[in-house]
């Protein structure tokens, strides 16, 4: 016998299906019905069994849990159609992967699919209909195939349609299975009949009400049995009017669950979001559902006729006419502001009639628009998503003026000025970059945007060809810092004099005033968000700057002096005393897990779909300059709108690179056995035992309180002197093939909006592969746990064990990522390369270590001083002045 908490109702195709308390609703596809469906109807009669699984395959694939099959049809042969579709499901793994539910009203139809399903399915349905000893036959045999079932509310009189009739006949039902057929209770699926409300009939008006308490009772008295029902139904009365119909579906569907309801067949196409319902409109349902004023179901009516089908979409018309009929300004601004651009062509071409020279539709009709989506923007009531798309319809109006401007050799369109983008050389990280772009050009700015890896020879030269009037720098990893001090110089020695505009993720206010700033006799300026960006280069262009000029002057050479006061009062210990107070584990008691799999493993075409769960969405909300942490920023009072609306976005374009296969996610990891030697290095072994390479960690150097240690990533390793062998991972993943050729694409169809979202959804694909690898290392390669967390969890890293990132705090050395390129072969692998700064490509890659020790944490190197250099240049082999080079962010004197 089975212990009572586990007597589950346990169903499986090739996967198991179990539904738990803790289980979501599980919901039946229908599609495959016969009765339901006239497509799946003349797909069978026409022997198309293809198209027909197809069918089947669908429903799975848009989230039915268990497929419901019937063939009751008068021209069919049930029986051997039944056999021969379930035989073919049987090899459809995409389908397989499912329980099945065998309906029918015959019980031969129904034994014959017994005998033929995979898997543990559901019989839909027997009941008391022919009787107990009919009953109790059937029961038997289902019990023998080992299915589960559905229990019809129905007897020898007829179908349940009162509370009472339903407890009684489903109590009577479960007795009898239980105690006189010894059927499992948990296999048992009551369906206590939905019949349809606000028919008009009297005897209606509890329909749904005595569904729900009859659920309850159910739950409440039979122990161990599920409640199920065909939820469209309940709304039969309202066919032809879909909003209502979804909004009663919707409605009963919500509350069923909440009485007891865990599975049941439910139309996705008939149903909304309980939430979205109208809430007039909802309270009038429930009115109805809860039979709570006798008038419920003709206000219901009154109310459907006012928003039925034919009415609303007129309504939706005459609001769109409405903004088509104001004159041709308001028309062109209207369109900017709501990011519409259906109309935009008709109008601008409306335009080009009226004015004289076809760049003034841009100066004026276009630009008036645009100032009002600064303004808006400008103070807080718009946000960067609707600017991006504002930004979609001026390209489109642009690209179609284009032409008539060439032809009229009418080409020096007045711009705001002329701004010059790149990101850095050996930088492959253009999101921020991109988005600044868009806003300024929105701004009336003429952005020259280089791309990515763009050398400073490239940049200073275009900016003098193009008489540029300000240069702005985008650079993501710490090189991209040195990088961007160069440029400063050269720009001083080429006797430049416009600004220098710096962003980017590693940049800050102090890098820029301390290490920039200095180089360069004209304004250095840090802008690292693009609504700030606007006011900004606004600022430093316009005439009779020179006083906000003198200002950042001012304000950032008062900056330097504090930071560089602030620098000295810290103080550090030599690396040799470091060493000596290094983390110290006690590898006596602390047990070393063998990885059940070592070496090298590729994943070369990952399903990009099993990612979906694990993906992190606040990060992607602060790309756009969305702040708030996910799920709770979609109902943020100020962004929660925008948020839901850039959601939606994001949803529709990931649900096509899943489909579509847009994108290639790809895999390299490894796992080998690992030994600390000399404090900070970390030898990593062969299988046999021969040194394959060498890790090579940076130790914290702050003087901290006595006792505190100071961390190297080897710490987290058991040293050689032990005599334990321990155990190390490291992996790159990458979801960017294919991005840079969409973006590409979206940015030929002047659609950025689109293009900066492939980019970020990438982005959140290769994190989330990260995410998703690290957890399949704990719980599966190396097996060193077995976990059970939620994303929210994951995502709070709250598992064993760390994966710090080459570049990161922990170990901000880049050069460790050659070493783990070569040990994993990442390039020949999966074709992720590294740049002259040790940036990946393509940027949507992530890769780091792996360290399983329970104590193994994330920590910041912070600075560290020159004995600490030139040992480790020693170690790896290199000059000092390259090891300062590389070092040189994390060097304490500056
Ligand atoms: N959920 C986030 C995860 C990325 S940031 C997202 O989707 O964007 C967390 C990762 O950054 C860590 O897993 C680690 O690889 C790296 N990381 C964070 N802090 C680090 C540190 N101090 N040293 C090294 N790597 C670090």
């Amino acid at each position: 016998m089975l212990r009572n908490e586990k007597r589950y109702l346990r169903l499986s195709g090739l996967e198991p299906l179990v539904v738990t308390p803790e289980s979501n609703f599980i919901n039946v596809g229908e599609r495959t019905n016969v009765t339901g469906s006239r497509k799946f109807l003349r797909l069978i009669k026409e022997e198309n069994f293809d198209e027909a699984l197809e069918i089947a395959k669908s429903q799975v694939e848009n989230g039915a849990q268990i497929i419901d099959i019937n063939m009751d049809e008068g021209m069919l042969d049930g029986k051997s159609a039944m056999v021969n579709f379930l035989n073919l499901i049987a090899s459809e793994p995409d389908i397989a992967r499912v329980p099945i539910m065998i309906d029918s009203s015959k019980w031969e139809v129904l034994e014959a699919g017994l005998q033929v399903v995979q898997g543990k399915g559901v019989v839909n349905s027997i009941s008391l209909k022919e009787g107990k000893e009919e009953f109790k036959k059937q029961a038997k045999l289902i019990k023998r195939y080992g299915a589960a079932v559905i229990i019809m509310a129905f007897d020898e009189i007829g179908q349940a349609d009162t509370f009472q009739r339903r407890i009684d006949i489903c109590k009577r039902s479960y007795d009898i299975l239980v105690n006189e057929v010894d059927f499992p209770p948990e296999d048992i699926i009551f369906d206590p009949n939905i019949f349809p409300v606000a028919t008009g009939m009297e005897e209606h008006r509890r329909n749904a009400l005595d569904f729900f308490e009859a659920t309850q009772w159910i739950k409440d008295n039979l122990p161990f049995v599920n409640v199920s029902g065909g939820v469209s139904n309940v709304s039969f009365s309202f066919r032809g009017n879909m909003t209502v119909r979804e909004a009663i579906n919707s409605a009963f569907l919500y509350h069923a669950i909440q009485y007891g309801m865990t599975l049941g067949i439910v139309n996705p196409e008939l149903l909304t979001i309980y939430d979205d319902i109208p809430k007039v409109l909802l309270s009038y349902v429930e009115d109805v559902l809860f039979d709570r004023r006798d008038d419920a179901t003709e206000r219901l009516l009154d109310l459907a006729e006012t928003i039925s089908e034919s009415k609303s979409k007129v309504k939706v018309e005459k609001e769109v006419l409405a903004w088509r009929q104001h004159n041709l300004q308001e028309r062109i601004t209207h369109a900017l502001v709501k990011g519409v651009d259906k109309y935009i062509l008709e109008d601008v071409e409306e335009a080009r009639n009226v004015v004289s020279r076809p760049i003034e539709v841009i100066e004026e009709y276009l630009m008036n628009g645009m100032n009002v989506v600064g303004d808006l923007f400008g103070s807080g009531k718009m946000f960067l998503p609707q600017v991006v798309k504002s930004a979609r319809v001026m390209k489109k109006a642009v690209a179609y003026l284009q032409p008539f401007i060439e032809a009229e050799k009418d080409v020096e369109k007045k711009s705001a000025g002329k701004i010059l983008m790149a990101t850095v050389k050996g930088d492959v990280h253009d999101i921020g970059k991109n988005i600044v772009s868009v806003v300024l050009g929105c701004n009336n700015y003429e952005i020259i945007d280089l791309g990515v890896m763009v050398p400073l020879e490239k940049i200073l030269e275009t900016a003098t060809k193009e008489r540029v009037d300000a240069i702005g720098l985008s650079g993501l990893i710490t090189p991209s810092l040195d990088e961007m001090v160069l440029v400063s110089k050269e720009m001083e020695r080429s006797n430049f004099q416009i600004p220098l505009l710096i962003g980017g993720a590693t940049t800050s206010r102090a890098h820029t005033a301390v290490k920039i700033a200095p180089h360069y006799t004209h304004t250095v300026m840090h802008v690292n968000d693009a609504s700030r960006a606007v006011t900004v280069v606004g600022n430093l262009l316009k005439k009779g700057n020179r006083v906000f000029k003198e200002q950042i002057r001012e304000e950032y050479e008062n900056f330097r002096k504090q930071f560089l006061k602030r620098g000295k009062q810290k103080s550090y210990i030599s690396i040799v005393e470091a060493r000596k107070r290094k983390y110290k584990i006690d590898w006596n008691t602390n047990e070393i897990r063998k990885p059940k799999q070592l070496g090298v493993q590729v994943y070369k075409d990952f399903d990009l779909k099993k990612l979906e769960k694990f993906i992190d969405w606040s990060p992607f909300f602060r790309s756009w300059d969305l702040h708030g942490k996910y799920p709770n920023i979609l109902e943020d009072k100020t962004v929660g709108q925008q948020a839901q609306d850039l959601f939606l976005d994001a949803q529709r374009l990931l649900q096509q690179i899943f489909s579509e296969k847009l994108l290639v996610g790809r895999a390299v990891f490894g796992l080998f056995p690992a030994n600390t030697i000399d404090d900070d290095d970390i030898e990593v072994y062969d299988e046999n035992g021969n040194t394959k390479t060498i890790f090579l960690t940076l130790r914290q150097q702050l003087e901290k309180r006595a006792g505190k240690p100071n961390f190297a990533l080897a710490d987290f390793v058991a040293p050689k002197e032990t005599g334990k062998q321990d155990y190390v991972g490291c992996f790159c993943v990458s979801a960017g093939f294919g991005t840079e050729e969409l973006a590409q694409r979206f940015k030929n169809e002047n659609d950025d909006y689109n293009a900066i979202m492939i980019q970020a959804l990438s982005d959140r694909l290769a994190e989330a592969f990260a995410e998703y690898l690290h957890w399949e290392i704990r719980n599966k390669h190396w097996a060193y746990v077995s976990e059970n967390f939620s994303n929210e969890d994951l995502i709070s890293e709250k598992y064993q064990g760390i994966r710090p990132a080459p570049g990161y705090p922990a170990c901000p050395d880049h050069l460790e990522k050659n070493t783990i390129w070569e040990l994993l072969e990442v390039e020949e692998n999966i074709g992720v390369k590294l740049t002259e700064s040790l940036a990946m490509w393509p940027a949507a890659s992530v890769s780091g270590y792996y360290f399983a020790h329970q104590e193994a944490k994330y920590f910041g190197l912070g600075k560290i001083t020159e004995d600490q250099v030139k040992d480790y240049a020693k170690r790896r082999n290199i000059t000092l002045d390259l090891a300062e080079k590389w070092l040189s962010p994390n060097i304490a004197d500056l």
